[in-house]
C-alpha cells in the first residue's frame, strides 16, 4: 500500500486523493458549462451535484423555473391556431399539427412516457426516444417557419437530455432525488466511509498496475458486479422512500462509475 504511506506522510486526505485520481467532472459537465454560457438562462446553470456541475440538473432547473425564456414559457394554447393544449408534455398541436415549444412542468419521465421509477425499462426508453426524434428532429423542419425550426430544436434537445439522464442509473437516481427536492451538496461525501475509500484505493492501485487486458477485464467485471448490487439497493431505497439511504448509495455508485470509466480507458490503451 504505497499510496497509504504517501497519504500518511503528505497529509492529503483520502477524499481529496480519490477526487484527484478519479476526476468526476465528465464530458457532460463540461458540455453543461459550455451550453450554460450560451444559454440565456445561465442563472439556472449552477447546480452542484456531488461537486459536479451537471447538464441534467441545468435542464431540470430550466424546465422548472425558466419562465422568462421565450421558448420555455407556459403555454396552454397552440402558438399558431390558439387551440387549447391539454397534454403535458405536448409536442404537436392536435388541431393544426404544428410543433409546439417545450412547456413548463413536464419531468423527464413525462417526456419519455415512463413511470417515475428507478427500474426503468431501457428498451422502452430507447423506443420512445427514437419515436420522438423521428418526429421532432430539426432536419424535418428545414422548410418550415423560423418558429417551427426553433421549437423543434428545443424539443429535440430536451428529448436528448431526458433520454441521456434516464438511461444511466447514476444520473437517473440523482434526477429522482432532485425531483424529491433533495440536493446533493458539494463536499458531503455521503456514503464514502473509510472502508469504501480503502477499497477504492486498492482497486485504483490494481488498475494502475494492470499490464494485460485480462487483468483490466477482471477489474471491469468486479466493478460491474458492484454496480449491479448498488442498483438493486438504490431501487429498493427509492421504492420505500428512504431518500437519505438512496443518496448515500448513489454517492457510492458515483465512485464505482468513475472506476468503470477508468477501466474502459485502460482497456482501450491495452488493446
Ligand atoms: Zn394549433
Amino acid at each position: 500500500m504505497r499510496i497509504l504511506g504517501f497519504l500518511r506522510t503528505s497529509g492529503v486526505t483520502w477524499t481529496s486523493w480519490i477526487r484527484q485520481t478519479s476526476p468526476v467532472v465528465g464530458v457532460e459537465a463540461v458540455q453543461c458549462m459550455r451550453s450554460a454560457r450560451k444559454d440565456s438562462c445561465r442563472r439556472n446553470a449552477n447546480f452542484v451535484g456531488f461537486g459536479v456541475k451537471s447538464e441534467r440538473m441545468c435542464d431540470l432547473k430550466k424546465v422548472r423555473s425558466c419562465r422568462s425564456c421565450s421558448t420555455q414559457a407556459v403555454r396552454v394554447k397552440c402558438w399558431r391556431c390558439k387551440h387549447p393544449l391539454h397534454d403535458s408534455p405536448v409536442f404537436f398541436c392536435s388541431a393544426c399539427k404544428v410543433v409546439q415549444p417545450p412547456g413548463d412542468g413536464a419531468s423527464f419521465f413525462n417526456i419519455m412516457s415512463c413511470d417515475v421509477s428507478f427500474a426503468v425499462d431501457t428498451k422502452a426508453l430507447q423506443r420512445r426516444y427514437l419515436q420522438l426524434q423521428r418526429s421532432l428532429h430539426p432536419d424535418n423542419f428545414s422548410q418550415k417557419s423560423v418558429e417551427e425550426q426553433e421549437y423543434s430544436q428545443h424539443q429535440s434537445a430536451l428529448v436528448n437530455k431526458a433520454y441521456k439522464t434516464l438511461l444511466k442509473p447514476l444520473s437517473r437516481g440523482l434526477y429522482m432525488l432532485e425531483l424529491e427536492g433533495m440536493r446533493i451538496d458539494e463536499g458531503t461525501d455521503s456514503g464514502a466511509d473509510a472502508d469504501l475509500l480503502m477499497e477504492l484505493m486498492e482497486i485504483n492501485e490494481e488498475l494502475a498496475e494492470a499490464r494485460t487486458a485480462e487483468e483490466a477485464d477482471k477489474i471491469s467485471r468486479d466493478t460491474k458486479g458492484k454496480l449491479s448490487v448498488l442498483t438493486e439497493k438504490i431501487d429498493a431505497a427509492l421504492r420505500t422512500g428512504e431518500l437519505h439511504a438512496a443518496k448515500a448509495l448513489l454517492a457510492q455508485m458515483k465512485y464505482f462509475s468513475n472506476i468503470e470509466d477508468k477501466v474502459k480507458e485502460k482497456l482501450s490503451d491495452l488493446m
